[in-house]
């Protein structure tokens, strides 16, 4: 058996991340972290990215894979939350405009600019002058950094946009330039350029318990892949659990006197779902922001290269919250969610004629909200973080996928100024750094998106190039020749994606297991259910010479993707 992903190949590869074992021997080292980040989604590494830059040498964990939870799970838009104004939330608007302004900037290619379009129907409980005020103040607030301005549409122009709506009752409405990204790539982007910038990563280690003694914190690790367990002492450590942070809570014993009032919960979680449909049953020019015709809650049609996604529900129940004692579920869309979500996108664009069988998958998410005072319902909960120090511990949640950047500013700050270690500026050095593999300076908004005549119609595009535009951005032409020096690396698994990927995740993005290629490194789970489930065993087979899997654990990675592909799906079967 041939293994591509040795130390020495890596070596060879000029690759300069450190692998598994190297990280593992790196904490016993002569240079151990000092600051312990629990907690691999967007804020946990984007915390480790802003310690690491201010000259700090942290580690960041996961009990399993980048991005694994809810930062892999959104909507994917980089936007300030037009939405928010309406709960008078100005500051986070203005907050974050400015990062999806520096994310554009810092991480072109990962994160690009969207036209969105917002329809006015007869019947809406927002008219269009209200909806210009809101374009216009939304513009106004991302001053000096507004994208473009905003502009009214008649209804001929929408019409033009989202073929099919509901001509009879358009109004017309308006348009709005904001930013969307794939939010696994752009957290892994973000965990690369904390590598490179001296942070140590380990995923599929969870924390099993924290304690701040007089020495410091003292964590016990287990390694989730071999179960071997270990204590790690740090001067601090940062609790990023997103949805999980009162589980992390749990497990910590605070100093004497330190630490959260008891029963007092930090977030209360709601589940938002998607569903993903082929672009050829709903095509739009750009994305569209609309109100539900079934409850009016805000929602989005969004415009992945060969799917429209349609999201989000905002569902506060047992799979959310779960009783004391019960075992979380993985977040999955239910069938009423699927409904509720087709028959709102058929509400707006009635020729599509969307049912079931339109349904590619759908993927769900726990978002990690602050808890609300009593009697406030799940969509007004503020969408702003908490960080909070306690002794040598830190706590963040809250916050979203756009901010992860100020939020770990704003955390790294605390920590540098109050304990005394790394660099303590207010502003931190990853405002001007530009992320591993991102391109130079802002780009265009992606041809793929428009439908406008003589713009470019998404069918004379190349589905390869286009993918990898987004998920390898600048590093594109590294691996295609690194695909091309794999045997069949430049095969395809599907339109937009090569088998040599595969070995590249699992050699270079820290991919130990098929889901991790699946889901966060490509979009191949997200394709029609029958294909995806004949390609789990050879997909698997060629991982397992990748990392060196046994038959056992060649035969756990299928039916770990089986089971998540069955859950995506099951919805179908309620
Ligand atoms: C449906 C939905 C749509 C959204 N849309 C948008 C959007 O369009 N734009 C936007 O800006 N934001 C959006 N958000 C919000 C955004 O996705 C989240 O704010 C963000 O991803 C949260 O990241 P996080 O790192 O805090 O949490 P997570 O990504 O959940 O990461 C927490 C990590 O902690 C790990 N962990 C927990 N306990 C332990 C332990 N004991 N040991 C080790 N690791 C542990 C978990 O495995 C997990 O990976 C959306 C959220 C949802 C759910």
């Amino acid at each position: 058996m041939r293994f591509y992903c040795t130390p020495e190949r890596i070596r060879m590869l000029g690759m300069t991340n450190l692998n598994r074992e190297q990280t593992l021997d790196a904490l016993r080292g002569d240079r151990p972290p000092d600051v312990l980040v629990v907690g691999g989604g967007v804020t946990g590494v984007g915390i480790a990215l802003d310690l690491a830059a201010r000259g700090l040498r942290p580690l960041v964990i996961d009990r399993g894979d980048w991005a694994g939870a809810t930062s892999s799970s959104s909507s994917r838009l980089i936007h300030g939350g037009l939405r928010y104004l309406e709960h008078f939330e100005f500051s986070l608007v203005r907050d974050s405009c400015l990062e999806r302004a520096l994310l554009l900037q810092n991480a072109a290619g990962f994160v690009w600019p969207e036209e969105f379009h917002f329809p006015v129907m007869r019947g809406d409980r927002v008219g269009k002058a209200k909806i210009m005020a809101g374009l216009w103040l939304y513009t106004a607030l991302a001053t000096p950094r507004a994208l473009g301005l905003p502009s009214l549409r008649s209804r001929t122009d929408l019409e033009q946009r989202i073929p099919g709506i509901d001509s009879a009752r358009l109004r017309g409405g308006g348009s709005y330039i904001d930013a969307a990204t794939d939010d696994a790539r752009l957290a892994l982007a973000v965990l690369h350029t904390a590598k490179r910038e001296g942070a140590l990563a380990l995923s599929r280690v969870s924390a099993v318990s924290i304690e701040d003694t007089q020495r410091g914190p003292v964590t016990l690790l287990r390694d989730e892949e071999t179960g071997d367990e270990f204590e790690l002492q740090t001067k601090a450590v940062v609790l990023a659990g997103g949805p999980s942070t009162d589980a992390l809570l749990s497990i910590t014993k605070f100093a004497a006197g330190k630490g959260p009032a008891p029963n007092e919960p930090w977030t209360a979680p709601t589940r938002g779902s998607h569903i993903v449909l082929p672009r050829t049953r709903l095509p739009t020019d750009g994305a569209v922001i609309f109100t539900s015709a079934v409850d009016g809650r805000v929602m989005f049609l969004i415009p992945w290269p060969n799917h429209t996604i349609v999201g989000t529900t905002d569902i506060d129940d047992e799979q959310a919250n779960p009783k004391a004692g019960s075992k979380r579920q993985r977040p999955r869309a239910t069938v009423d969610e699927v409904r509720y979500l087709l028959e709102s996108a058929n509400a707006l664009v009635p020729a599509a004629r969307l049912t079931d069988a339109d349904v590619i998958s759908t993927w769900a998410g726990f978002r990690p909200l602050l808890a609300a005072p009593p009697g406030k319902g799940p969509s007004e909960r503020s969408r702003e973080e908490r960080i909070e120090r306690a002794g040598n511990l830190f706590t963040i949640a809250g916050g979203k996928l756009t901010g992860y950047r100020s939020a770990a500013e704003k955390l790294g700050h605390l920590l540098t100024s109050t304990m005394g270690i790394g660099r303590a500026g207010k502003a931190s050095p990853t405002r001007n750094l530009r992320l591993v593999g991102a391109l130079a300076g802002p780009i265009p908004r992606p041809a793929w998106s428009r439908l406008m005549p003589g713009e470019n119609p998404v069918q004379s595009l190349d589905p390869l190039a286009i993918a990898w535009d987004s998920r390898y951005a600048a590093r594109s032409a590294e691996v295609r020749a690194f695909c091309a020096s794999r045997p069949g690396g430049t095969d395809a698994i599907d339109a937009r994606t090569l088998w040599g990927e595969l070995d590249w995740a699992a050699c270079n993005e820290g991919a130990r297991g098929l889901l991790d290629f699946l889901f966060r490194r490509s979009d191949v789970g997200l394709g029609d259910e029958g294909k995806v489930r004949k390609l789990i065993p050879p997909l698997a087979a060629r991982m397992a010479l990748q990392l060196g899997w046994t038959a056992e654990q060649t035969a756990l990675q299928i039916a770990r993707a089986t089971e998540e592909l069955d859950s995506r799906h099951a919805w179908r079967n309620e």
